[in-house]
């Protein structure tokens, strides 16, 4: 995802990075590369103009001329400028309310039905009762494609093929829900081609009786400024909470992802890379911006590897990631878990210094192997404990493994970054900052 704009601003770096001596004729000229990139990227000229202007002030308050390492440091500015851009934090989602109503809109193919289905089994997850609900009249296909999500997820949906009545049908539901003892309504609504009247009045109406403590809106992210557009209209209407970007996967520009924040005023909650119920994340404006950076993400990743883990592994590793004892044992458990979780290329896209390195080959399971057969090259204590990892060590492991040093030091100081940035969010979690921002 986003292979074009990770292009084109690495492209724009290059300038920095490479040379010995600095002038701010440079940083001038990588500016407006970084410009050009985000607005070939399709994000609105003006947002552009803002942002970069920002970052040349910031080059030149940090002192990026006499800096040690201006490319670096040029890199963190746009980082912290493109988190900014798509919300600063990231948001959760409200299910108050007994049952909690979630309801879900957008138009016909952008995912609508299958994020209810990838949401429904992410509470589930969580230990949540939820019901799904179809409400699409028109289409009686659409019942059914939930019926199949809802049944491969093991959460029940409710539906009533013979009514006309979207209204009743999503009342019936929380009635339903609150005899069954559901505590979470997700209702998946019928989507048009196009924006108009009949749908909108319909999403309306449900809103008003339903009363739902979240409204979230699916949008396609390949289809860019329409994607901006489309939200812009139906936040019109609907004033909803959050929006969820779909087909990400399929996104090389990047140009919904950074505008809508921007432009709608509301926060992205979920982003969507997949047809498969796992391709669900939710959205963190940095680390979004380090994954356009090519920094990698390595915390969702193992977001993601950990539920495809049982509850007691997930438990079990929690823990450990909360004492800070997260080690490449577990690292290696979860590789292996992510493989069998298919879409190899993006989640491998998430480890740091990948996402760009791996754009052009063909990803399969089998590019997995430099980095297990390093950490199986480890000995147990080393695994355990990678600090003991001294030169010495470092030569044997490439040896036995057959990579470079160079490899195994990168995996080493990734992995050290990475629990690092474990331990910084479970130090945020335990402050509560986190804990009513639902993950
Ligand atoms: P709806 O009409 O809004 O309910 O859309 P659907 O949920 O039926 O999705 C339309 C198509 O897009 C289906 O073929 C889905 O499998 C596919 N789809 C949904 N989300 C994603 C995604 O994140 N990535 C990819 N590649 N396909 C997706």
């Amino acid at each position: 995802m986003f292979e074009n704009l990770q292009d084109k601003l690495n492209n724009a770096f290059r300038t920095l990075k490479g040379k010995d001596r600095i002038s701010d004729i440079n940083v001038a000229a990588t500016t407006k590369e970084v410009r050009k990139a985000l607005v070939d990227a399709d994000v609105n000229f003006k947002v552009a103009k803002e942002i970069t202007d920002r970052i040349r002030e910031k080059a030149i308050d940090r002192k990026i001329l006499i800096s040690v390492e201006p490319g670096q440091m040029f890199v963190k500015i746009v980082q912290e400028e493109l988190t900014e851009l798509m919300g600063g934090n990231a948001e959760g989602i409200n299910i108050k309310g007994d049952p909690a109503v979630i309801l879900i809109a957008g138009l016909q193919g952008s995912g609508k039905t299958t994020f209810s289905g990838k949401l429904a089994s992410l509470l589930k997850k969580q230990g949540r009762q939820v019901l799904l609900t179809a409400c699409d009249v028109y289409r009686p296909a659409a019942i059914d494609q939930l019926k199949v999500l809802g049944e491969q997820i093991g959460v029940e949906v409710y539906s009533e093929p013979e009514n006309k009545n979207a209204v009743s049908i999503a009342q019936n539901a929380v009635s339903h829900a609150k005899k069954s003892g559901k505590k979470i309504v997700i209702v998946d609504t019928a989507g048009r081609l196009a924006v108009d009247e009949v749908m909108m009045k319909e999403v309306e109406d449900i809103k008003t009786s339903v009363k739902p403590s979240e409204i979230l809106f699916v949008v396609d992210s390949m289809t860019g400024q329409d994607a901006v557009n489309t939200a812009k209209t139906f936040n019109e209407r609907l004033d909803f909470d959050g929006v969820v970007l779909t087909k990400l996967d399929g996104d090389a520009r990047g140009g919904a992802a950074l505008s809508i924040r921007q432009v709608v005023e509301k926060p992205i909650k979920y982003i969507s890379t997949g047809e498969k119920m796992e391709a669900l994340d939710s959205f963190y404006p940095d680390r979004m911006a380090s994954r356009i950076l090519g920094m990698g993400d390595v915390i969702s990743l193992v977001e993601r590897a950990q539920q495809a883990f049982d509850e007691d592994e997930a438990k079990r590793i929690n823990a450990k990631m909360r004492q800070n004892k997260f080690d490449f044992d577990d690292f290696l458990g979860q590789l292996q878990q992510i493989k069998k979780m298919g879409n190899v290329k993006d989640l491998i896209g998430m480890i740091p210094g990948m996402g760009s390195a791996i754009k052009n080959l063909d990803i399969d399971n089998e590019s997995f192997k430099p980095i297990e057969a390093i950490i199986q090259s480890m000995t147990k204590k080393e695994r355990e404990n990678p600090d003991i990892i001294d030169g010495s060590r470092k030569k044997r492991i490439a040896a036995g493994s057959g990579t470079t040093i160079l490899q195994v030091n990168n995996l080493i100081k990734q992995f050290d970054e990475m629990r690092k940035m474990m331990k910084k969010m479970n130090t945020m979690q335990a402050a509560g900052k986190l804990g009513k921002a639902m993950r």
